[in-house]
């Protein structure tokens, strides 16, 4: 919660801002009230979500509109999976809202701690080669709008503007509620695995395309994947959850508290990197388990760090990881965070890092004390050599016209936004990079 007068800050620690006023509307008809109200003084509005975006992209230097109590369950129809949530509502409060409906979001990203507002904004995703971004399961949304209207746009009102509007980094309105296609509660069956990076890679797409779910964490200076994949199973399926302390053990001691104090030490020390990067994937990375989707698909991050990811035409994939893993033995970089690869189908949405085909993502990391420049603009390159697309809530240094280059339909979302928002009532200066004045 932002105080009055005080500073607010992301989480990676990479974007804050003073703004000059902070609102916390209850409702839709309150923040309909202060979009209407930050017009008539001339002042800029901007809602966040979590800010767990890496970029300035919901920095808000005039009216800072928090959602944190614009959240719940509007309507849910069991029926025909249509679930209307608030704006605001926190991922990880999803499960319990749609457990007696006996519903699940399709799919999930890493975490669940962002606004299901914010996870669309930015084309949040997580992975599977036949599921598409938390997006593709919008099927509509109400904004307020420049002129403090209520816009819905659904398949039956304003339909020709969903595929827009969807992914509208928050430069179209602000969004009060968000119906989403849900499907019946599942459960996954996990098999976290090492394998030989020389025996993943050139198999990599028809693993993906045999599992549901499949990613890998590579951690630089070692030869090994440690790959995670998942069966979806019907809800009745008997569970095997992660004992307890074992969990407690793997995430909150391993994962979080030997890894942060790891990341501290490696600032003063970092030749110790490439040898806990080896420990690291003897040690950990195997586990067989079965539980419900978002117990199986969501972590917990409590190192804060900073992070680019590129999505990749799929077929690219595998030439661009290489790429990046010569440039670090080059450089003689030691890096301690993993690279993670996803995947994504290809969706129709304009602004979509999968718009138009198939993709596969590559993401790097640098703890959050540590300058991620070098290595980021670097691996930036090998990305755009590989017709990449930037993470809209992720490090990158792309401007509009960049941009324009790698999405069809750009001019499209700009000529929306000219027609919503004609005087950047919602703009920032990371939009004005980003998408032009
Ligand atoms: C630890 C961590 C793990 C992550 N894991 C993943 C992952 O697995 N997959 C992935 O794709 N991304 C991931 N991300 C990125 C993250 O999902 C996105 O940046 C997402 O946008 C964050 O949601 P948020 O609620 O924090 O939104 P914010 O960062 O607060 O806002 C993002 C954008 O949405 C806009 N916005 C927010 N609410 C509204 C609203 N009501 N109306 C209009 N605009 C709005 C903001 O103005 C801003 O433009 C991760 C980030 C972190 C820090």
């Amino acid at each position: 919660m932002t105080r009055p007068g005080g500073t607010w800050r992301n989480w990676g620690r990479s974007a804050s801002v003073r703004p000059m006023r902070v609102e916390r509307p209850r409702s839709p008809e309150g923040v309909q009230r202060a979009v209407k109200a930050a017009a008539a003084q001339g002042l800029t509005v901007k809602a966040v979500g979590a800010g767990h975006s890496f970029t300035g992209i919901a920095v808000a230097p005039g009216v800072l509109l928090e959602l944190d109590d614009l959240q719940g369950l509007v309507s849910a129809d069991a029926a025909t999976g249509l679930v209307t949530l608030l704006a605001g509502t926190r991922l990880h409060r999803v499960p319990a809202l749609l457990r007696r409906h006996g519903l699940a979001m399709e799919n999930l990203g890493d975490i669940d701690r962002q606004s299901i507002a914010g996870a669309i904004s930015t084309g949040t995703h997580g992975t599977g080669t036949g599921f598409g971004g938390i997006a593709t399961q919008v099927r509509g949304l109400t904004l307020i709008t420049a002129d403090g209207e209520f816009l819905r746009i659904d398949e039956t009102q304003n339909s020709e503007l969903l595929p827009g509007a969807v992914i509208g980094l928050g430069a179209l309105g602000v969004v009060v509620e968000v119906t989403l296609q849900c499907v019946p509660a599942f459960v996954l069956h996990a098999v976290d695995a090492p394998v030989a990076l020389d025996e993943v890679l050139p198999d990599i797409h028809e693993r993906a395309d045999a599992a549901d779910h499949l990613e890998f964490y590579w951690h630089p200076h070692t030869d090994v994947a440690l790959t995670k994949t998942q069966t979806r199973l019907p809800e009745s399926t008997r569970r095997h959850p992660v004992p307890l302390v074992q969990g407690w053990i793997d995430e909150t001691v391993l994962a979080n508290g030997v890894f942060g104090a790891f990341c501290a030490v490696s600032r003063v020390i970092p030749a110790i990197i490439p040898p806990f990067n080896r420990l690291a994937v003897r040690l950990t990375g195997r586990g067989e388990y079965t539980d419900a989707s978002h117990r199986v698909l969501v972590h917990h991050r409590n190192v804060r760090f900073r992070e680019m990811e590129y999505a990749l035409p799929a077929e690219n994939l595998v030439s661009a990881f290489e790429e990046l893993q010569r440039l670090i033995v080059d450089r003689g970089w030691r890096i301690e965070f993993p690279v993670e690869v996803r995947f994504a189908a290809s969706d129709d949405l304009w602004l979509s890092t999968a718009s138009g085909r198939d993709s596969a993502y590559i993401a790097v990391h640098r703890y959050w004390r540590a300058d991620p420049r070098e290595y980021f603009d670097a691996v930036e390159q090998i990305m755009l050599r590989h017709d990449g697309r930037p993470h809209w809530g992720k490090l990158h240094s792309l401007t509009a016209q960049q941009l324009r280059e790698r999405y069809p339909r750009f001019d499209d979302f700009i000529a929306l936004r000219d027609r919503l928002d004609p005087q950047r009532l919602f703009g920032n200066r990371h939009l004005e990079r980003i998408l032009g004045a």
